[in-house]
């Protein structure tokens, strides 16, 4: 960018620009789905229902108590608890989203090298703080992101913890980041709101035209960096709207309607929106804005 000194802080979303989150929840989703219509006998468009319902009375589509508070499920269970019933449907869920979590090509190597070269890195996420950090950990960028700014947790039942739920027993030391700060931004904010990326610039010290920003969603991610004048770059290869598998999210997430409606027609003409730049294949693409050459893997 020859009119612009080069950036000292990079703003990236995670989830479908650093790892495909969409995978890891559609594979592990949909293979507990489908073990829990299997096993308790309900019909799979129930569940979705009433699926929704919790998900949006709860704020979130990662609610690691779901399978206790759907109403269906609780019925086929009794006088056991889903969670202790259909605890099979759990490892599934479980067992894939530790499998199929990873980071993009390139990721890793991208981030060194703007590292290296002395640019700050920060990741905003709406997704909520336990299965974030849990994320950051699985895929080894805790210390590599300076400063996480996402969501705080959902609600749970009263007195539980998320990690009183986790399969596996381990100890509270295995939890949180060690290394990158996390911050928690308010709740009820969402993306393309500008108010929460203007407030991560000043945390940062940083002017609009000293950051880039990085994301996948237009509606949200890239809308976001153009309102508050921050240079925006699209992680097109992380687009997964126009996937078939992505309805089964839609039908279950606790988006608003209107939400779900917009980003159809979006899907529909994302021209609608239009990038200043865009990364079609891989991350790694972003380094061209810093100037900066990609270091070879160690
Ligand atoms: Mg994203």
């Amino acid at each position: 960018m020859a009119d612009r000194p080069r950036p000292k802080l990079l703003i990236t979303d995670l989830d479908n620009t650093l790892w495909d989150w969409f995978d890891a929840w559609y594979q592990s989703f949909s293979g507990m789905l489908e073990e829990l219509c299997e096993l308790s006998g309900v019909e799979q468009d129930v569940l979705e229902r009433q699926i929704r319902a919790v998900h949006q009375a709860r704020g979130t589509t990662e609610y690691s108590n779901l399978v206790n508070e759907v109403p269906a499920l609780v019925a086929a269970a009794a006088p056991d608890a889903p969670a202790v019933a259909f605890n099979e449907a759990l490892h599934v869920l479980n067992s894939r989203r530790k499998s199929v979590t990873k980071l993009y090509p390139g990721v890793r190597e991208s981030l060194a090298s703007l590292k290296n070269a002395g640019v700050r890195v920060v990741a905003y996420t709406e997704s909520g703080a336990f299965w974030t950090e849990w994320r950051m950990r699985h895929t080894g960028l805790d210390g590599v992101i300076d400063v996480l700014y996402s969501a705080p947790d959902h609600d749970l039942p009263d007195g539980m913890r998320p990690e009183d739920l986790r399969t596996g027993h381990l100890p509270p030391s295995a939890y949180g980041l060690k290394v990158t700060k996390h911050h928690h931004v308010p709740r009820g904010v969402y993306k393309p709101s500008e108010d929460v990326l203007r407030s991560i610039l000043e945390d940062q010290g940083c002017q609009p035209s000293e950051a880039v920003y990085v994301g996948d969603s237009l509606m949200k991610d890239i809308a976001m960096a153009r309102a508050t004048g921050v240079l925006d770059v699209h992680a097109a290869y992380g687009q997964v709207q126009k996937r078939p598998e992505y309805g089964l999210l839609q039908r279950v997430s606790n988006w608003p309607d209107e939400d779900v409606e917009r980003e159809r027609a979006l899907a529909r003409d994302s021209a609608a929106i239009i990038p200043t730049i865009s990364c079609a294949e891989r991350f790694d693409e972003v380094l061209s804005v810093f100037d900066v050459a990609l270091a070879s893997a160690q």
